[in-house]
């Protein structure tokens, strides 16, 4: 998306994670937690993939969008589809977005991105904004 910025990357965390679960240190029980509503939210606004589940291996995975943000006032929080994140991000000035992965057959969750979006990451558009380039270095 074009005006996708600040991007967290949580795949380390991830991967620790699954390192604990396949060593025994943690349960699979502790990790597939997913609340009713993050898979109500995954059946109704999720993104398929064809990743399978890292834990169960039965099913694959499915991407839910939540935004966060004042502009969104009560939709704040509320999983979106993923087609709906552009229209947002051309109408409101800047939100966050926390992609979650959740298996509907076990229930496995982790928070794996998060990032901005919204018009505020558009180029400038300042016709009178002093230009750098043309200001070159050599010419002094
Ligand atoms: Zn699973």
């Amino acid at each position: 998306m074009r005006t996708q910025r600040q991007v967290i990357d949580y795949s380390l965390q991830r991967r620790a994670v699954l390192r604990d679960v396949r060593s025994g240190r943690v349960t699979a029980l502790e990790v597939c937690d997913a609340s009713p509503y993050l898979r109500n939210a995954a059946t109704y606004h999720g993104e398929p993939t064809d990743e399978r589940c890292p834990i169960c291996r039965r099913d694959n995975l499915t991407l839910v969008h939540y935004v966060y943000g004042e502009e969104l006032k009560q939709s704040a929080g509320q999983a979106r589809k993923l087609a709906e994140l552009p229209v947002l991000a051309m109408t409101l000035r800047e939100f966050q977005v926390f992609v979650v992965e959740v298996c509907r057959s076990c229930a496995w969750n982790h928070l794996i991105e998060r990032y901005v979006l919204g018009r505020d990451g558009l180029p400038e558009l300042d016709e009178d904004a002093p230009r750098a380039s043309q200001s070159g270095e050599g010419r002094r």
